[in-house]
């Protein structure tokens, strides 16, 4: 056996692997959420101190989900990851196991509704929390005060595609103490090198396009093993944040196809945005040359991704193309094989004000969209045509 170490694309596939007494060829679904002990001792002992492959019940850890966990740890390239019940169990664990009252968390203001919503209630607990704009180092260096905890981000931001340079933002975070939490959900675990950037902790929701299908909601938080095991876990499996077995099992089963689909979805995205773009329609994508942090894209990921934003400068006339699709569906999630069209405005950031919106840069016209796996000229036909 040779020691060169095997591309992510094949670990994909493999690492991880727990097989039972059987040799079953396919990862096994461990759909328990105890364990028998042979004796009293043993289950005494273990509560005292759980081994590697050992476990107690399923809200601390299951051999289904630790497979999954292995596999994506070792696809991310940190030490351990602790899964769970959906990308906002992972993000909400991450964040509130950290922090104490009186904490500073900085944060570009460019999130999800949800994560928004998260730091919000790190607020009401106390926590100092600053909103910056995440594409501006500057503003990160005035905001990151020495002895800030931790930064947090979406390395490229839902659903207006602005890509945080990872690099500049963790040496700023690195040089004051703090720690830089990374949501890496449209950047991918395929074209993800956050760790390799600077980032200490990555967090993806695994709906996305780990399951790949839009089955099952799962979340994952990779870090050292020393935050994994003694500050996330204690947080997730007293709070009852873990992943379904059977979920991840759906998970461990996406993963193994998941880079052949992310690249195919990439490579539709930028043949549909440059359709979009010709046809005079204003379309954000990262991998458009005309995209503001175009360059930071490529060096970061080099893509840029499988989402596109774009503006048809009004509700109505949003509303009028999402109505008039017929292959593309009008749904809100992303990563999925179909793909889906979502009018953030009145649905994924519909609780923000519309001066946080306009902020923001989601406008009542703008539409996101989630490339799937559809061959690319019959999306662009059916997007061309429903925007008329
Ligand atoms: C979807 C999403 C989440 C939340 O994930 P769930 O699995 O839906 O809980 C968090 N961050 C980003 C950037 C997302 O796109």
């Amino acid at each position: 056996m040779t020691q060169r170490p095997l591309h992510p694309r094949t670990r994909a596939v493999h690492h991880g692997i727990r097989r039972s007494q059987y040799g079953e060829m396919a990862e096994a679904l461990f759909l328990t959420q105890g364990f028998a002990y042979d004796s009293a001792e043993q289950a005494e002992g273990r509560f005292q101190k759980v081994g590697p492959d050992e476990f107690i019940y399923a809200r601390y850890g299951n051999p289904t989900s630790r497979m999954f966990e292995d596999r994506m740890a070792s696809l991310e390239g940190t030490e351990d990851a602790f899964a769970t019940a959906s990308g906002m169990a992972a993000v909400n664990g991450a964040l509130m196991a950290m922090v104490r009252p009186g904490d500073r968390v900085v944060s570009a203001r460019q999130l999800f509704g949800s994560c928004l919503y998260v730091l919000d209630i790190l607020a009401r607990f106390g926590v100092d929390v600053v909103m910056v704009d995440g594409t501006d180092l500057d503003a990160w260096r005035a905001a990151v005060t020495p002895g800030t905890r931790l930064c947090f981000f979406e390395t490229l931001s839902n659903p207006t595609l602005e890509v945080m340079d990872i690099q500049g933002i963790a040496r700023i975070a690195h040089d004051a103490g703090a720690l830089v939490v990374a949501d890496n959900v449209f950047a991918t675990p395929v074209f993800s090198r956050a760790v390799e950037q600077g980032a200490d902790v990555v967090v993806y929701s695994t709906t996305k396009h780990v399951d790949g299908g839009g089955r099952a909601l799962g979340g994952i938080i990779c870090g050292t093993r020393q935050f994994v095991r003694e500050v996330a876990e204690p947080y997730l499996k007293h709070t009852g944040g873990a992943i379904s077995p059977f979920n991840a099992w759906i998970m461990l089963n996406g993963l193994t196809t998941m880079d052949l689909r992310v690249r195919a979805m990439a490579d539709s995205a930028l043949a549909v945005a440059t359709a979009l773009d010709g046809a005079g329609v204003r379309t954000i994508y990262p991998g458009l040359a005309a995209h503001p942090q175009h360059d930071l894209a490529m060096r970061q990921m080099g893509t840029g991704g499988t989402m596109i934003a774009f503006d048809l400068g009004s509700k109505e006339a949003a509303f009028a193309a999402l109505n008039r699709l017929a292959l593309v569906s009008i749904s809100n999630n992303l990563g999925d094989a179909k793909s889906i069209a979502t009018h953030p405005a009145t649905t994924t950031h519909q609780r923000l004000s519309d001066a946080d919106r306009a902020t923001l840069g989601i406008g009542p016209g703008l539409i996101r969209l989630s490339v799937g796996l559809e061959h690319p000229d019959d999306l662009i036909a059916d997007l061309l045509g429903a925007i008329g």
